[in-house]
């Protein structure tokens, strides 16, 4: 039975993916709309202070809908961002180029080093990627400088380039250096206002100065600028197959209520991120039976990016709290590596609402935790963001590595046989393990070139060997074929024709870098496919 089809393309999610994707589609002429389970965030509206809206709540999107979902699934966490923009509004802005090697296993025969090249010079030039200018690199730039010399890896130091528009002009040792008059307004190459970066440091709770080359003010304008109808607060819960394509099941949530909607397209592209594509997929086999020939790799091969965080505190000040959050790396993916370990270690800063407002929520949670096992564990962390609050001497070693990627997500029951399924991740860090020590231990030889007056490992590490990552990764893995993953090599559901998905998700092992620009140029690669198949390029 035929279907009134009322879109050419659904895509779901507006992040990396889903925004090269829409923007792209949209350009071609395509009827295009996009769904975000997140609200569109104003400069007014970024979270600041300890009563803002920091969270959000998939249990209850229609009563919490801030900007962070932070996850916990036991041994693994995970960070990401809600909002017209996806992770570009909460990242540390750093869009970087895997190397040649990253490719040279687990990806499908199609994909590698030279066939992205273009997409990543294309990506680069739309979120106008630069390196923070020289004159401009905070104290933790020399630390990992001094560090990477200290262990004899001074040619594998290097500025990140990063989605930031900076000031030539800007200067530190000017009067009141971090105020906003320091920032300058101009018109970007879509036609939206933006200002330069003024180093304020709130990058990743959300810049008000539009200093940062978020989404929105690029690929999304692109995306709207073409017809692009773009509904934040829709948050899609499953996908059906029809005769002539697909229906999206979702609920809109606003004023503090949700209700059902659903809509349909000739093509529909997930982009709701690893976790987010992963699970609407899971949803739509398991739990309603749309889709039930999807892939039984669907939810295998997760990934954290090899994240690791480890703090040094120092006599000098490092003003963790200033600046871009990310300066620069010093690069172990090449070659043999650390010990045989690949990672990338960059200088983590840590914006000053985020620690005051975790420092803060901790000191009050300690009274009624102080009787838990958990005390020592909980009074470290608290002594560590007590001091990172005070001091400004902490600098934040800050890696991505390659881990196993054998995490698994899949759908389980709250309590037992009961209640709603949820999304769960099962992870192990049995594989993992060796590289997270390695990347420790490489995290305090860096420290100790510093002269440091201590060096803390997370206890949730040491003791427990629990981990939090900003980087998800896989789920729906793209391979050569379906007993090998869930999408080819274009983002396309094996044995669904015109379902895609476009994100995170698809990647299939662990990039040990930052992984946006990838993500984003793998979108740019396949939407070029999907329109010149289409005939519409
Ligand atoms: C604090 C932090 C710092 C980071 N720093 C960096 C960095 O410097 N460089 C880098 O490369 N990466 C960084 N990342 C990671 C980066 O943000 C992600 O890798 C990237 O955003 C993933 O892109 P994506 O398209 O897969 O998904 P996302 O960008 O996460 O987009 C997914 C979108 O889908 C929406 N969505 C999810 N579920 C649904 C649903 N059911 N219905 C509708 N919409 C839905 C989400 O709200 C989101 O907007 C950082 C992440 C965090 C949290």
């Amino acid at each position: 039975m035929s279907t009134e089809i009322r879109f050419d393309a659904i895509v779901v999610g507006s992040g990396f993916g889903g925004a090269v994707t829409a923007a792209r589609l949209a350009e071609a002429g395509w009827k295009v709309l996009v769904l975000e389970r997140g609200r569109r965030w104003l400069p007014q509206d970024m979270p600041r202070g300890p009563g803002d809206d920091w969270f959000y709540d998939v249990d209850e999107p229609h009563k919490q809908n801030g900007w962070l979902d932070y996850r916990w699934f036991g041994d693994m966490s995970v960070a990401m961002g809600a909002g017209v923009g996806g992770g570009s509004l909460i990242y540390g802005n750093v869009s970087i180029i895997p190397p040649r090697t990253t490719f040279d296993k687990h990806w499908p025969a199609a994909i590698n080093y030279d066939a992205l090249q273009p997409h990543y010079e294309t990506v680069g030039k739309i979120l106008n990627i630069q390196e923070m200018p020289l004159e401009q690199v905070p104290k933790r730039f020399d630390a990992m400088k001094k560090g990477a010399a200290a262990i004899g890896a001074s040619s594998k130091f290097q500025l990140v380039p990063l989605a930031v528009t900076f000031d030539p002009r800007w200067d530190r040792n000017a009067p009141d250096p971090y105020n906003d008059d320091k920032s300058h307004k101009f018109i970007n190459a879509q036609g939206r206002e933006q200002g330069t970066c003024n180093h304020c440091g709130f990058c990743c709770s959300g810049c008000h100065l539009k200093a940062k080359n978020t989404l929105d003010l690029n690929y999304l304008a692109i995306a709207e600028d073409h017809g692009a109808d773009i509904r934040p607060l829709h948050v899609v819960n499953s996908v059906e197959r029809l005769a002539d394509g697909y229906r999206v099941h979702a609920i809109h949530v606003d004023g503090g209520k949700s209700r059902d909607i659903s809509f349909t397209a000739s093509k529909v592209i997930l982009s709701a991120g690893s976790l987010g594509s992963t699970e609407i997929l899971l949803r739509s086999r398991d739990e309603k039976k749309y889709l039930p020939q999807i892939s039984k790799k669907l939810g295998e091969g997760w990934s954290s990016n090899g994240d690791f965080l480890t703090f040094s505190s120092h006599k000098e000040e490092m003003l963790p709290t200033r600046s871009p959050t990310i300066s620069c790396a010093i690069n172990f993916l090449d070659g043999d590596g650390y010990e045989g370990a690949r990672i990338f270690v960059e200088d983590g800063a840590l914006g000053d609402v985020p620690v005051a407002y975790f420092g803060h929520a901790l000191m009050s949670a300690r009274k009624w935790l102080d009787a838990g096992w958990y005390k020592n564990l909980l009074n470290k962390l608290i002594r560590q963001l007590g001091r990172l609050n005070t001091a400004e001497h902490t600098i934040a070693w800050f890696a991505q590595s390659v881990d196993a990627s054998d995490g698994r997500l899949c759908l389980k029951k709250s309590w037992a046989h009961f209640g709603r399924l949820r999304l769960h991740l099962d992870w192990d860090i049995k594989k993992s393990e060796d590289n997270f020590k390695k990347v420790n231990e490489l995290h305090k030889k860096l420290a100790r070139a510093n002269d440091p007056v201590s060096i803390t490992t997370l206890p949730t590490w040491t003791l427990l060997r629990d981990l939090t990552t900003p980087h998800p990764l896989g789920g729906c893995r793209m391979a050569d074929s379906q007993e090998q993953g869930v999408v080819d090599h274009r983002g396309e559901v094996f044995g669904y024709p015109g379902l895609y998905v476009a994100d995170g998700a698809i990647i299939p092992f662990a990039l040990g870098i930052n992984p946006s620009r990838t993500i984003a140029a793998l979108a740019e690669r396949n939407v070029a496919i999907m329109l010149a198949e289409a005939g519409k390029a």
